[in-house]
């Protein structure tokens, strides 16, 4: 019997998949994360593979932040399955059923400086996710250059790593995310959405980089 090293795995999630019930319902969020994120999972390390990288030393992140590194030709499986491994596990992470509603301290004076206030901030996210046509996701990052929060989307799984920019929060736009419980009915995903983040998890992440 041959060893091997095991590689990415499929994360757990810190709560159960009822929990989010009345916002996310558990048969989506079931079949998010044990089909569709073990998918990117299992396509990561098949593209790490093919590339002779399966033991590759730096994280999925460092590894999209610098796409030269990897041959053109594996570039393309590795943006869509490096990013859609780590674009879920924020996603997941960034939930919570015990949720404040409302960023405080220093992300919450971030948001004010640049959005005004936190209402606005909603709208204008809310409105960019909207946006998105076919699949992607939306954010906010952490732009080290202005050293300024942002808002900003991505097609597909494409990662914000990708640009220098610093993901904080995410909604995953893909139809899978809301088809069964909100049909064609992107607005309403969203709104409920505001209502499971996980602001203390978002703060710490926006507190880790040095603000
Ligand atoms: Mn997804």
């Amino acid at each position: 019997m041959s060893c091997i090293m095991t590689q990415y795995v499929l994360p757990k999630l810190p709560y159960d998949y009822h929990e989010l019930e009345q916002f996310m319902d558990a048969e989506t969020l079931q079949i998010h994360h044990q089909k569709f994120h073990q998918t990117y999972v299992d396509g990561l390390n098949k593209s790490l593979r093919n590339i002779g990288g399966e033991f590759h030393p730096k994280y999925i992140t460092s590894i999209l932040s610098d796409l030269n590194s990897i041959p053109t030709s594996a570039r393309g499986d590795i943006v869509f399955f490096g990013g859609g491994y780590e674009n879920h596990r924020l996603y997941w992470e960034t939930l919570s059923p015990t949720t404040h509603k409302k960023p405080t301290g220093k992300l919450a004076d971030s948001i004010d400086l640049y959005f005004g206030n936190f209402e606005t901030f909603q709208e204008k996210f809310t409105k960019q996710s909207l946006s998105i046509e076919g699949s992607g996701w939306c954010w906010m990052v952490f732009n080290p250059t202005f050293q300024r929060i942002e808002i900003m989307i991505t097609v597909n799984n494409e990662s914000p790593w990708s640009i220098n920019k610093i993901p904080l929060l995410c909604i995953d736009m893909w139809e899978h995310a809301y088809y069964l419980k909100y049909q064609n009915n992107k607005p309403d995903y969203v709104k409920a959405w505001w209502n499971v983040i996980n602001w203390e998890y978002v703060m710490d992440r926006f507190c880790e980089l040095g603000n």
